[in-house]
């Protein structure tokens, strides 16, 4: 597989393998995913490298990383801003396009001059209220 985005760093062997496995990537993945999934193709990398790898994406832009599931951190290849959806139970994030209009008055701003805003949802997806509905 050939990465189609070009990266303005060294890809040494765990970067690329890391980006490939992200690129396109719309489960939001945690780390521990992110290790399950790229150990079975590259054994000797370590959980480390992966953790290590991964702020190196984020600290470079190349990565997003979210905080909307409390349990784990998460990330998302897909930098265009977006929202997202989760459900509480089995954890799963959707993302969401749509572009809220959310302004903050002169008075609320504190001065800051805005750069962006993310609106997160929580719910039940369907899945998850399906297998409620079997278990009553
Ligand atoms: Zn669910
Ligand atoms: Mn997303």
């Amino acid at each position: 597989m050939t990465l189609k985005k070009t990266y303005h760093m060294k890809l040494t062997p765990q970067r690329l393998a890391i980006l490939e496995y992200l690129e396109g990537n719309k489960a939001h993945p945690s780390a521990s995913d992110i290790y399950k999934a790229v150990s079975e193709k590259y054994p000797m990398m370590s959980f480390a490298t992966v953790y290590n790898t991964l702020d190196t994406l984020r600290g470079k832009k190349h990565v997003r990383e979210l905080s909307i599931d409390s349990q784990k951190k998460r990330f998302d290849p897909n930098l265009k801003p977006h929202h997202h959806l989760i459900c509480l139970e089995c954890r799963a994030i959707t993302d969401v396009h749509r572009n809220f209009a959310l302004d903050l008055t002169d008075s609320e701003r504190f001065g800051y001059e805005i750069t962006g805003n993310h609106v997160d949802f929580y719910g039940v997806c369907p899945k998850c209220k399906r297998g409620r509905r079997s278990k009553i």
